[in-house]
């Protein structure tokens, strides 16, 4: 059996931290939220330990992933970050970024914020949620979705049982122990 993101994680420089202090615990934080699914999107071919090195770049180059910022993004943004090279340089992964965060500014008129949109759809399996983020945004294959609601406390098995956060995870009460 392959090992699971606790065991690698356990000691480790750039998993370790994310793993003890963000991965599974949920946010209401829409910068936070918007985050980690234009982070998802930018793994996609990649490995998370990529993404995660470039994450100050990529909150520097994203302008802290203020919704409304990144939606106004135009042209010269996007050569800015196609020449940044402490992010990933990939225009479809730019593009949807921008896309998205348009998209949930429309989210965020009709129900005040993503974390609102989110608890709007309620419980919903994993097939569901992926139908519901195809609808939505772009750039949100299975895989993307599986990991921003796992990561994002949206749907359970962020943590093995026996890992000494999954404790602490549930504490917060995250939306799929509710
Ligand atoms: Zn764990």
């Amino acid at each position: 059996m392959a090992a699971s993101y606790c065991e690698i994680a356990k000691d480790h420089p750039v998993h370790g931290p994310f793993h003890d202090q963000e991965h599974g615990f949920p946010t209401r934080d829409d910068a936070e939220l918007f985050e980690r699914l234009c982070l998802e999107i930018n793994q996609a071919g990649l490995s998370w330990l990529t993404v995660l090195k470039k994450r100050e770049a990529f909150q520097k180059a994203y302008r802290g992933f203020d919704i409304d910022r990144v939606a106004r993004f135009g042209s010269r943004d996007i050569a800015r970050l196609m020449k940044d090279a402490g992010i990933i340089r990939n225009r479809r992964k730019i593009e949807a970024a921008i896309e998205n965060a348009r998209r949930l500014q429309a989210l965020c008129k009709t129900h005040g914020s993503f974390a609102a949109w989110l608890d709007a759809q309620g419980e919903q399996v994993l097939e569901d949620w992926i139908q519901i983020f195809r609808k939505t945004f772009v750039f949100t294959g299975k895989e993307i979705v599986n990991e921003f609601l796992v990561g994002t406390g949206h749907l359970p098995g962020a943590h093995d049982e026996d890992c000494p956060i999954y404790m602490l995870v549930l504490k917060e009460k995250p939306p799929w122990s509710r």
